[in-house]
């Protein structure tokens, strides 16, 4: 941002039927998208799945091969990046060794010609907590300070649009959790807007107002993240944005208010509001928190979904909580997370038990279920093999 464009809140970003092919290949294939001003928007998806690409085309780094950018209303596509009221915050902080943190700070402002750049400095150092630093070098910082100098400089031009590029991705995972809470107070107190590009399915649930879940460069499904872990819509944000139990069978029952389907001989109930399909074979889903484990059958009524029997195949335990793998003739394997309340679990690895979890925490996906996968792709190693256990068994 070289062209005095000096925003005193963030604006709109509007992103109109974008469409980006390199030669040979199709990062993006089509993207809407209105991010509102002073939002904390994050765009979260798996490695090549099109977020830089974005950010990039944003940033006026590269140009869409069809569609309009719109930042504060106005068409920015064919103005050139330094043209934009944009700056980006990337995962390598570039700062400049040889300046002090303040003159880094500084820098934009002074080459703008901008009134009293050092007070303007401080100001933004003291919102991120580094004025005591403002004197030393960059290496003689911690890598979350550094990160934090990075953010400062960027601030302090007062960007309409403030692009961050895995920004904490070169720091530890106790820092980066705690940079997390920083950069969202930051946000809130500068009321600029920030589009964040992540694969952090956990950082982009932290920090963000609005997800944007993208695969194969599109958007899959975008809400607030509460929204969107309680009642994914495909098995790929079921998945993606923490585990699901995805089981497949077909609608036996319809009411006004629920539909029930059969999983291999059980009886499961989703709400009607939400099911994005509610004939034929439907994939329906549960997230292992909301599993309870019994040692005996529970009783199924309208409000409890039971499932069961099943064997207990492997139990990890994790501090906060124990992970429970339980095989169900018929159905497969299911993920159930328990909360450490008691001292002792009365469960055990090989023992019998059943399931059941309050019907209203069920989802039914839109994905034609032949299609969708009924794991989590990111098992983990102790998933795969006790898996691999049952399949030699
Ligand atoms: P990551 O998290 O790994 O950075 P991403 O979601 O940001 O992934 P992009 O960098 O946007 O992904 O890339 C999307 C797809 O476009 C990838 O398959 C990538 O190989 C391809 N791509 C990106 N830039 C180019 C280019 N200049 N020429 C050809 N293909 C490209």
């Amino acid at each position: 941002m070289t062209d005095g464009t000096f925003a005193e809140s963030g604006a709109d970003l509007e992103l109109v039927g974008i469409h980006k092919r390199f030669p040979g290949f199709t990062a993006i294939e089509e993207l809407d998208l209105t991010i509102p001003a002073g939002s904390f928007f994050a765009l979260l998806g798996p490695s090549g799945c099109g977020k830089t690409t974005t950010l990039r085309l944003v940033a006026g780094l590269e140009s869409p091969t069809s569609g309009q950018i719109l930042i504060g209303g106005k068409e920015v596509t064919n103005q050139k990046s330094f043209q934009r009221p944009v700056n980006t915050v990337f995962q390598s902080y570039a700062l400049f060794p040889h300046m002090t943190v303040l003159e880094n700070v500084a820098f934009g402002l002074r080459r703008r010609k901008m009134a009293a750049p050092l007070d303007k400095a401080h100001e933004v150092l003291r919102l991120v907590e580094l004025d005591h630093l403002a004197n030393r070098r960059p290496q003689q910082l911690s890598g979350g300070q550094q990160q934090r100098v990075a953010l400062a400089r960027a601030i302090v031009n007062r960007p309409a649009l403030l692009l961050l590029d895995e920004p904490l991705g070169a720091l530890d995972l106790k820092l980066r959790r705690q940079m997390q809470l920083e950069l969202k107070s930051i946000q809130e107190d500068v009321g600029l807007t920030f589009l964040h590009v992540t694969h952090d399915q956990e950082e982009a649930m932290t920090m963000a107002d609005t997800i944007a879940v993208m695969n194969k460069g599109r958007i899959e499904q975008m809400g607030a993240p509460q929204e969107l872990y309680e009642l994914p819509k495909t098995a790929f944000v079921a998945n993606f944005l923490g585990q699901s139990n995805l089981f497949t069978g077909p609608v036996v029952n319809t009411t006004s208010s629920a539909i029930s389907v059969d999983i291999a001989g059980q009886k499961v109930t989703v709400p009607r509001a939400r099911a994005q399909r509610a004939t034929g074979n439907i994939t329906v889903g549960i997230r292992p928190e909301k599993l309870t484990l019994h040692t005996a059958k529970p009783k199924r009524d309208a409000a409890t979904s039971v499932m069961g029997p099943g064997r207990v195949v492997d139990v990890s335990f994790s501090g906060v909580s124990t992970q429970y793998l339980v095989h169900v003739p018929g159905v497969g394997q299911l993920i159930v997370f328990a909360q450490n309340i008691a001292l002792e679990s009365h469960v055990r690895d090989g023992d019998e038990v059943w399931l059941s979890w309050a019907t209203s925490h069920g989802f039914g996906l839109e994905d034609d279920p032949a299609e969708a996968p009924r794991f989590s792709p990111d098992l983990d190693t102790r998933t795969i093999a006790a898996q691999r256990r049952l399949e030699d068994a």
